[in-house]
Formats: C-alpha cells, sequence, structure tokens
C-alpha cells in the first residue's frame, strides 16, 4: 500500500462569534467538485461550496448553512488560500487624466497602464460598519431584533438587494427576524410567530421603517483588504479597497481606479 500524504491543519476566528475553528485545505478531488460546479446554476454552485467547506472544517458542530454569508466568505478566502495559492494578483487599470489635450495608445485621456496588485488572502479581514445594527427601534415602543443573514438564505438576499423589490426584501426580512419587543419587555420570539402574522405586521409598516431594516440588509460585514497602488508608468498614486468575495478571486477582470 502506497504511503498516506498528511494532511495539514490550519486554524481561523470565525469573525461571527470570535470563535477559533480548525481547517484543513480542500483536495483535488475536492477541487473538481468545485470546478464543475462553476459551469451550473446558483443551486448547484451553492451545494458544492457547502460541501467542500463541511468537508473542509475540522472542529464540528458547525452546521455551514446557519452561518452568516460573511463568515462563509471568510472561510472561503482562507480556505482557498491554503489550498492553492496565498497571494492573488488583481488587475488594476490606472485612471489618472493625462494633461489637458494629450492621449492615450487607446485614444483615452487618461493613463490607461495596467498594473497587478498582488494581494495577500491571508492579510484579508472583515470590515464591520457601525450603522449595521441589528436592533431596529420602530416607534411607540415597539421594534425588532434581527440577525445576519445565514448561507441558507444567500439566494433569497441577492435577489432582494438587485431587484429592490417589496416582496423580496420581505421574504428575507422575514427570515432573519429573531423576535420583535416592547418596551413594556414584552418579547415575540421568531419561532413562535405564525408566518402571515409576521408579514401583516411588515405590510403595516410605513416605508421609512422599512428603509430603516433594509439599511440593516445594506451594511452587512464584508470582507475587506486596504492596499496602496503605484502606476510605473506615470507615478500616480493611490488608496484601494478590495471588498467582497468576488472582487478578491475575479483575477481575470480589470478594475479601475
Ligand atoms: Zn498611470
Amino acid at each position: 500500500m502506497l504511503p498516506k500524504v498528511k494532511t495539514p491543519q490550519y486554524s481561523l476566528i470565525l469573525p461571527s462569534s470570535g470563535k477559533q475553528i480548525l481547517f484543513r485545505p480542500f483536495t483535488v478531488k475536492e477541487e473538481q467538485i468545485l470546478l464543475m460546479a462553476l459551469d451550473d446554476n446558483d443551486d448547484v454552485q451553492i451545494r458544492a461550496l457547502r460541501q467542500v467547506i463541511n468537508n473542509c472544517l475540522l472542529s464540528g458542530n458547525l452546521d455551514v448553512m446557519k452561518l452568516p454569508i460573511f463568515d462563509i466568505d471568510y472561510i472561503w478566502l482562507k480556505l482557498r488560500s491554503k489550498s492553492i495559492e496565498e497571494v492573488v494578483t488583481i488587475p488594476f487599470e490606472c485612471r489618472n487624466r493625462l494633461p489637458e489635450g494629450e492621449k492615450n495608445k487607446d485614444g483615452n485621456d487618461y493613463c490607461g497602464t495596467i498594473v497587478n496588485v498582488p494581494v495577500n488572502l491571508d492579510k484579508v479581514e472583515i470590515k464591520k460598519f457601525p450603522e449595521n445594527n441589528p436592533k431596529i427601534e420602530l416607534q411607540d415602543g415597539i421594534g425588532i431584533l434581527l440577525r445576519y443573514p445565514t448561507f441558507e438564505n444567500f439566494e433569497k438576499l441577492n435577489k432582494a438587494l438587485e431587484t429592490n423589490g417589496v416582496e423580496e426584501s420581505l421574504e428575507i426580512i422575514m427570515d432573519c427576524v429573531q423576535m420583535i419587543y416592547e418596551s413594556s419587555g414584552k418579547t415575540y420570539e421568531a419561532e413562535y410567530i405564525n408566518r402571515d402574522e409576521l408579514k401583516e405586521f411588515f405590510e403595516s409598516l410605513s416605508q421609512i421603517h422599512f428603509s430603516k431594516i433594509m439599511k440593516f440588509f445594506e451594511t452587512l460585514p464584508v470582507v475587506r483588504h486596504e492596499t496602496h497602488f503605484k502606476c510605473p508608468k506615470c507615478k500616480h498614486e493611490v488608496d484601494i479597497i478590495i471588498e467582497g468575495t468576488k472582487s478578491f478571486l475575479a483575477s481575470d477582470s480589470v478594475k479601475n481606479l
């Protein structure tokens, strides 16, 4: 029998809870599962990602589907860093304006030099925003306590933020209600609230209340990295912020500054 290659172990701090968890890199077989899913629909991609993350997390008892989406994004980048490469390069196009009347070789009035900026995925952290408050005060002492959307809610959230539709937004909000409370101290835990009743509650809210609630979903924690860009041609310098998993991994698309 051939000898077995031991898999290394790494640890990361789960952004939502601050707990340390252990993981191993994904294997060639698992990478194939991911690659195959790439050409398929979102459903299949989510299932593949879930399976691979599940396999690689060594601190059991973590339900991947119940983790906040930013935890998944974070785990994914760290997992990829240890499985494929720590440093990814992200191409940026220098948009420094040329002096009046000058054009670059493509006929544009900016520099246009493309620079590959290296980013170490191990250095990417989660950025939390102070305005991301899960406790929403409505009026007359009535309020809502929300929780972060999870991997399970991923598709619904994307749809809600893309379409800005009330129906889609309502669905995701209802999924993310932790409780409704009154100033008297009376609380209504989500698991005991009837869905139709909850819908009626939200449909009776004003637009102002509704946008207060949506603010929570628009300012969720995000994977983020700040770095510096210096153009070798025109010496233009600028700080850049890279945000969201897609920005880190889509190294084939040029970003503008
Ligand atoms: Zn330049």
